[in-house]
């Protein structure tokens, strides 16, 4: 299995916009951070979570020529506002995608992309299958398990996948998700920043703590802000928690 990020920035990605945020730029290209997304590679599937803003120039830089199925985690733009970029996947597979998310995320994105869906579908739009994902699935060979977190009571989902936990947009973890992702090779955590406290992600210091609660033997930190840098931070960090960076691949 192979774990490509596709992006590990926060909601408005870094740089930012207008220029706003004082720590940029750092002349480092591992702190250029696309919005938060993951492109998981088996020997059977292609599997993508969640497609952003950036989510045209990801396939693009990171080379996805297919896609199997796409796995939302939650409803915010930073998370499915590139949607409609499935588009091509779509005419080239000949297909509707297969998707998978929370039952809030269903109703949101059949809401927000309605021309996608139903007896009012526009011609060429996506086709994508979005169910809901309760129970673990077999998809090929990945058993796919929901992970459900809490961000601010904004439901979110991870999903571990084999040996992979992946977990973004998170404040709380639950004990019953915390024993779900226990015997992870491999962790992805949501680490906004070093300090202050953030309403509805986790701090760096509390990802570490998390990933050390859980023994996990390596966590990579996404969906981080343009005042982390990662030639000041990187050092701070204990031996099994690393700053993922857009397009870093990890085989597991
Ligand atoms: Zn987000
Ligand atoms: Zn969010």
């Amino acid at each position: 299995m192979k774990l490509t990020f596709l992006g590990t920035g926060t909601s408005m990605g870094v740089p930012v916009a207008g220029g706003f945020g004082k720590r940029f730029p750092s002349g480092d290209s591992r702190d250029d951070r696309y919005r938060t997304s993951a492109w998981i590679q088996t020997d059977e599937t292609s599997i993508v979570i969640d497609t952003g803003p950036e989510f045209r120039l990801q396939t693009l830089r990171s080379g996805i020529k297919h896609i199997d199925m796409v796995l939302y985690t939650h409803h915010h733009t930073d998370h499915i506002a590139g949607i409609d970029d499935l588009r091509p996947f779509c005419y080239m597979q000949k297909t509707s995608i297969p998707a998978y998310t929370t039952r809030e995320c269903q109703e949101f994105i059949h809401r927000r992309f309605d021309y996608m869906f139903g007896s009012g579908k526009t011609p060429g739009s996506v086709n994508l299958d979005l169910n809901v994902i309760e129970e673990p699935l077999q998809f090929r060979d990945c058993t796919i398990t929901p992970l459900p977190v809490d961000h601010n009571s904004v439901p979110v989902i991870g999903f571990r996948i084999n040996d992979l936990s992946y977990v973004t947009d998170a404040k709380i973890i639950p004990e019953k998700t915390k024993e779900l992702i226990r015997g992870s090779k491999v962790l992805v955590l949501n680490g906004l920043r070093w300090e202050p406290d953030h309403p509805t992600h986790f701090t760096i210091p509390q990802a570490v703590e998390l990933a050390t609660e859980l023994e996990i033997p390596m966590t990579y930190l996404v969906h981080i802000s343009g005042y982390v840098l990662h030639a000041e931070v990187s050092p701070k960090l204990p031996d099994h928690v690393r700053l993922a960076y857009d397009q870093l691949s990890v085989d597991l």
